[in-house]
């Protein structure tokens, strides 16, 4: 297999060490805004001794993980803010640096003059993530770590945030470390063969290895196989409203949100571009995309909003076809294009017929090769009908979660996984077919590799700067 440039890579016990030389950083951990309380952080060597300098009453002690009252105070001893502050020893903080945290009062004015006179007295301003990114250089949390802080900062369910937490407590990075320990298990073995072959040590067969590297790969395809799930939990669930023109999909979508956000009028083919609004159902982030009325037009608007309608029927997990006489869905799918039809055939529908009120009588409607997961009856403009659909949405996401393991959320990881996975199944065919032990340990080494990528042992500068970039200032 390909393998990829090593030169990039810098071990992670180097970064280590050039911690221990970086200068000391601040910046504010809460959000700028009118609020009660903000929080100032330093990290670094200097982070006592500038505390010291604008702290007021002088302390003679100040003790780690304690909260102090006073004040912060300008060189001619004015006042700044009242505050409370707790200074953090080394290695026992976030960083895993000397810190110092500054409560002082919310608001743009307060906080931007506490964190003023903190630069003033020698920090330097920090980037996005760069506390994280700290606390990983030393060794406190590994990337995976890393990346749960920021998912738990960002998430937008509780659902999303509890699978964060679990990988925060290290829940991936332990399930990693099992997965390694098997790849090196083969790895020693094949190096005995190397090491010694005429000596009375008992030589592990090629058969015997590409049987040991099987459990590896199982529990890689199985962290895999959770990894779409993960991602719905994580970015949500898309769902696409399609239809004929006037069929009642932003009256649908209207009532799904309970608001109105959606423009419903009776002319056909308003919405032009596609309307995006989210919900929770039951700690599931929904994402509902309306789109324009799939149909037949020169309207150089209307052709946009229909290739945005195809694009967003592509990227969904569920599709909610809305119509509102039987003859619809036919005449609906006649007028999509091939490739789109196609695409029809694969997703999971809900089939919403919609209009009751006017309409109580449909009739059965022929499936026409689609897979059509549920039928509902629905009478969208008097929210009539759509508490079951969102209870079967739900149920369709809960029935998908079987997995008992670590469900992966992210991209980056789960590239690195494939590409593990890629190499332990070159590995074992080499091993099948009686190849050299150093072929093998060449495929498993590049496994390892990736591996230790995922955790940050052997990290890549840039994709180090594209996990921490994505942070706030002040973590
Ligand atoms: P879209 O073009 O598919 O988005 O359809 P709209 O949601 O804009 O609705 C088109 C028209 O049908 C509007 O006049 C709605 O008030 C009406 N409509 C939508 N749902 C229902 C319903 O359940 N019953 C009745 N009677 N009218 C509806």
């Amino acid at each position: 297999m390909d393998r990829q440039t090593d030169d990039q890579r810098i071990p992670r016990e180097l970064k280590i060490k050039s911690t221990l030389f970086k200068d000391t950083i601040a910046a504010c951990a809460t959000a700028f805004g009118n609020a009660g309380v903000a929080i100032i952080r330093i990290s670094g060597n200097k982070s006592l001794k500038i505390l010291k300098k604008i702290f007021s009453p002088k302390l003679s002690k100040l003790e780690s993980r304690k909260l102090y009252y006073g004040k912060i105070i300008n060189s001619k001893k004015e006042v700044i803010d009242e505050v409370l502050v707790s200074y953090f020893k080394a290695p026992k903080s976030y960083t895993a640096e000397d810190m110092v945290e500054i409560y002082c009062h919310g608001g743009f004015v307060a906080t931007k003059r506490v964190l003023e006179k903190v630069l003033k007295e020698g920090a330097r301003i920090a980037r996005p993530g760069e506390f994280t990114e700290r606390a990983f250089l030393a060794g406190r949390i590994d990337l995976t770590q890393a990346e749960a802080i920021a998912d738990i900062i960002y998430a937008k369910t509780e659902k999303s945030q509890k699978i964060a937490e679990e990988q925060l407590a290290g829940s991936l990075k332990n399930e990693i470390s099992k997965i390694l320990n098997l790849i090196l298990k083969v790895h020693s073995q094949l190096l005995l063969n190397i090491d010694f072959p005429d000596e009375d040590i008992p030589q592990i067969t090629k058969k015997e290895i590409a049987f040991k590297i099987l459990k590896p790969q199982k529990l890689l395809k199985e962290m895999l196989d959770g990894a779409s799930l993960g991602t719905i939990y994580k970015e949500g669930l898309k769902v696409a409203i399609v239809g004929l023109p006037n069929a009642g999909k932003s009256s649908l979508l209207n009532a799904l949100v309970k608001d109105s956000r959606a423009i419903v009028t009776d002319i056909p083919g308003t919405t032009r571009d596609i309307l995006e609004e989210q919900i929770e159902i039951k700690g599931i982030l929904i994402r509902l995309f309306d789109t324009a009325g799939i149909t037949k037009t020169e309207n150089k608007i209307e052709k946009e909003g229909i290739l945005r309608s195809e694009r967003a029927i592509k990227e969904s997990h569920l599709l909610l076809v809305v119509i509102e006489k039987e003859k619809d869905l036919e005449k609906f799918l006649n007028l999509l294009r091939p490739e789109i039809k196609q695409v029809f055939k694969t997703k999971e529908i809900f089939l919403i017929k919609n209009k009751i009120d006017l309409n109580k009588g449909f009739k059965k409607i022929p499936a026409k090769g689609l897979n059509i997961l549920k039928v509902f009856k629905t009478a969208a403009i008097k929210g009539i009908g759509i508490k079951n659909i969102e209870k079967e949405i739900f149920e369709k996401v809960k029935n998908k979660d079987t997995t008992e393991g670590v469900l992966i959320t992210n991209l980056r990881q789960k590239n690195l996984l494939e590409i593990t996975l890629k190499y332990l199944e070159e590995a074992q065919k080499l091993a099948e077919i009686g190849e050299t032990e150093d072929k093998i340990l060449q495929e498993l080494d590049s496994a390892k590799n990736s591996l230790d990528k995922i955790t940050g042992e052997v990290v890549v500068k840039e994709a180090l700067d594209k996990i921490f970039s994505k942070f706030c200032i002040g973590k």
